[in-house]
């Protein structure tokens, strides 16, 4: 590294911290996360580590201190020392190893999300701000992936369980097949390229969710409808409402930013 790198180097990852605790207290005021639940991003200058929060709820973090370097190999802090991480983190350790394309995961229990990862109605795009959900939305059944010394209460405790997950997003390294991964009985998982990409995904599942839930409800409320089957995102609406929204993802984030720096809740320090 030229000295001439490390003032720009800081500066980046000055900003990588400070926009990973802005974006999980956007996520936090969005209700994405509650105590539970977290954002990470891969370390701008290290392939091989990511970022996250310590093990604390997402709107309260607030400064550098309150981050941990993990190896990706393991999801083991580079700082033996670091303060107690989230038992969860290999869910990102095990994305970040499997799609080097990934540069950031949210994991959330969003109470509006977790009813289509159990009740068997599937989670479907069903607005244009949705498309990169897709034309499905898979499940991954914990169940299926757990040894039999693996403890049964759901979480992704160890990276075996982590990489079954990972996996379950399929397709190439470059490009995994789904962006959205539902848990049974526990949640949801959202990759993207970045920070602010991520969290808009996170919180558009979750408007998606209300949405169609919405529309089920209302539809169920009038069994002699006659407007026609619902109707989702075909195909061709999921690939270029994806690209369109694209366009205009600069602007959700400079609002979000706003809503937490103005509401008092938060503080952010990096
Ligand atoms: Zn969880």
């Amino acid at each position: 590294m030229s000295s001439s790198q490390e003032p720009n180097e800081k500066l980046v990852l000055q900003n990588y911290h400070r926009d990973l605790i802005a974006g999980s207290h956007i996520l936090h005021y969005h209700n994405v996360v509650d105590a539970f639940g977290h954002l990470s991003v891969r370390h701008p200058f290290n392939p091989k580590t990511f970022l996250m929060s310590r093990n604390a709820a997402p709107g309260t973090i607030s400064s550098p201190s309150d981050l941990v370097e993990y190896y990706i190999e393991d999801a083991r802090p580079v700082d033996p020392n670091a303060p107690a991480g989230f038992l969860e983190r290999c869910i990102h350790s095990e994305c970040y190893k499997r799609y080097p394309s990934i540069n950031s995961v949210i994991h959330s229990h969003s109470e509006s999300v977790v009813p289509y990862t159990f009740s068997g109605v599937s989670l479907r795009a069903c607005y244009h701000m949705a498309g990169f959900l897709g034309t499905s939305v898979p499940i991954w059944d914990i169940a299926d992936a757990q040894k039999p010394d693996d403890i049964s209460d759901l979480l992704v405790r160890n990276t075996h369980l982590g990489g079954s997950l990972a996996g379950s997003f399929a397709g190439s390294p470059d490009t995994p097949e789904h962006v959205v991964m539902l848990m049974r009985g526990h949640g949801f998982t959202v990759l993207a390229g970045s920070i602010q990409d991520c969290v808009m995904r996170a919180i558009y599942t979750q408007k998606n969710a209300a949405i169609q839930t919405t529309a089920l409800i209302t539809r169920a409320a009038d069994p002699t409808a006659t407007g026609g089957p619902v109707k989702y995102l075909s195909k061709k609406e999921v690939e270029d409402t994806t690209w369109s929204i694209r366009q205009s993802a600069h602007r959700p984030w400079g609002l979000w930013l706003r809503e937490v720096e103005a509401c008092g809740l938060y503080s952010n320090s990096a």
